[in-house]
């Protein structure tokens, strides 16, 4: 299959969160199991020109009635086959993507022309096919920045080259919806009958998600746990209702994880390799990771690891809240270590640095840094993710393969990998509560804190427990192309229905039209 993904981010190019390890692990997964996959993203201003090839010329994309222009560069994606490479394709438009700040900045988190700069990134998809003379089979949009792709594909491109062309959209968060003022919707080209059939209102504003839903082919997020949360008033952020619409065409499929770069056998940043079979360089991480933030070593103490963007969507209100959260009372009554990592709203940076200096047992560092969150991940003991809700969630996935049984709440895809500790049997390979409160955090520490001193072999089972998962992504890159079959399939069967109930209004075949497979 000829697959095109669509996102505003792609490691190692551009970063805010899981989605950017997800679309591009997912593309070399696919080129590996022999599929033929390009990725298009913005050139933000980080990635340097220098080491990209320029294609000729420039590109011209019809956006609100007139014409963009910008430039596309392109480069291999690093780690895919040297066989069959994913090929990036960065659209270079220095007004819209040349500024510090995928989405925004510390000062302006939300650019306010971010509805003017994706609408133009959507648009620019279809005409970089043209430019390339590559036309997908697949386009596969990633979230509210890329949730015009199947939209416009619907409304406005569905004859022609893209004929045949199907649309998914992944859903990685559905906390944002890219919603704006609805007078933004002149940019995008379409008519306003569009905009109520096309699912684009929203309380009189504009929803690029929304949109996105109403028109792909086929819709998922990243577990299947989410996906059922996401059809509730609880857990659908407004957009319950879509969901259940969408449900036949809507399912779960849970992210893996990058085992090159994740993987205790051979990863560079800890001390020495580890193994289910061989753990001495567990204790040597740990010894490490205890070292790093000045901790006496002592290999006793069990070490409670956290990694995380601080933001309300974690659970750090409950557990670093001020006066509230539960952070302080379990690191004063509990005899363990702390250490976090992380970055996000201010005022949970300044409680972190501030539990810091008042306990001898709670160390943070502020920032993003990718070194030290392995070695966190490997060093630890426990891994805490008091998540209010989560997608799917990686770090409880890299704690289970390092040998860390994480503590969890039962939400999003943390139940999906996480089997909670059954203190009868020994069973189980983490730690579970349901309440986002406190109280509830403090008392699922303390039942990991006691196991670990009193039931010292039960933990050791789940460590190896943990070791033994299979995240790889060829699993779910197999599951995307059923869901990218099943997409062809239904709409092709569609198509002939519709074409037999009304011939007219049916859409015409078209003579075939010349398509060199590659550019
Ligand atoms: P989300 O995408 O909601 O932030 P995930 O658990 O799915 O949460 O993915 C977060 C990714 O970002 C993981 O790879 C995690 O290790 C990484 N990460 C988050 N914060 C930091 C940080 N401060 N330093 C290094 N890596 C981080």
């Amino acid at each position: 299959m000829k697959i095109l993904m669509a996102s505003s981010e792609a490691v190692p190019f551009a970063k805010t969160g899981g989605l950017a390890d997800a679309v591009s692990a997912l593309s070399i997964a696919l080129a590996k199991l022999g599929h033929e996959v390009k990725i298009a993203i913005p050139r933000y201003y980080n990635v340097d020109r220098e080491p990209l090839t320029k294609l000729e010329g420039e590109m011209g994309v019809p956006v609100g009635g007139f014409e963009e222009w910008c430039a596309v560069y392109y480069t291999n994606m690093p780690g895919s086959p040297t066989k069959n490479p994913v090929e990036v394709f960065f659209i270079d438009h220095e007004i819209f993507f040349g500024r510090d700040g995928i989405y925004g900045t510390p000062s302006e988190p939300d650019f306010i022309d971010n509805p003017r700069r994706f609408t133009f990134f959507s648009r620019a998809v279809f005409q970089l096919c043209h430019k390339i003379r590559w036309f997908p089979d697949v386009v596969h949009a990633h979230d509210w920045p890329s949730a015009l792709v199947p939209v416009y594909l619907k409304y406005a491109l569905r004859n022609g080259p893209f004929e045949k062309t199907v649309s998914v959209l992944t859903i990685h968060n559905l906390g944002y919806q890219g919603v704006y003022h609805k007078d933004n919707f002149h940019y995008t080209g379409l008519g306003w009958n569009v905009f109520y059939e096309g699912g684009f209102e929203d309380w009189n504003m504009l929803n690029l998600l929304k949109a996105g839903i109403y028109s792909a082919d086929r819709l998922n997020t990243v577990s299947e746990t989410y996906c059922e949360e996401t059809k509730q008033q609880a857990g659908g952020f407004r957009l319950d209702g879509p969901l259940r619409y969408r449900s036949a065409n809507y399912r779960g499929i849970l992210n893996g994880v990058d085992t090159d770069v994740w993987n205790p056998q051979k990863d560079s940043y800890i001390p020495k390799p580890f193994s289910a079979g061989e753990l001495s360089g567990k204790a040597a991480a740990k010894a490490e990771l205890q070292k790093f933030f000045g901790l006496a070593q002592d290999p006793d103490v069990p070490v409670i690891g956290m990694i995380t963007r601080l933001t309300g969507q974690k659970g750090v209100g409950e557990l670093f809240g001020p006066g509230y959260g539960s952070a302080y009372s379990i690191c004063r009554d509990m005899n363990i270590n702390f250490v976090v990592l992380g970055s996000g709203e201010a005022w949970c940076e300044h409680e972190l640095q501030s539990l810091s200096s008042r306990l001898s047992n709670f160390r943070a560092v502020i920032g993003y840094k990718e070194e030290l969150s392995h070695l966190i991940e490997a060093g630890s003991d426990f891994f805490l993710m008091p998540s209010r809700y989560e997608p799917c969630g990686l770090n409880q996935m890299y704690s289970l393969i390092y040998g860390t049984p994480p503590i969890v709440r039962r939400t999003g895809g943390l139940v999906d990998t996480v089997q909670n500790y059954d203190e009868a049997t020994g069973g189980g390979t983490g730690f579970m509560f349901d309440d986002l409160t406190p109280q509830a955090i403090y008392n699922t520490v303390g039942w990991a804190v006691w196991a670990y001193y009193n039931r010292k072999e039960h933990i050791d089972a789940m460590r190896k427990r943990g070791m033994q998962h299979d995240f790889s992504w060829e699993k779910s890159a197999k599951k995307y192309v059923d869901m990218y079959k099943d997409a062809g399939v239904k709409k092709s069967a569609a198509q002939k229905t519709a074409a037999a109930i009304a011939p007219d209004s049916a859409p015409k075949k078209k003579t075939a039209e010349k398509r060199p497979s590659k550019k």
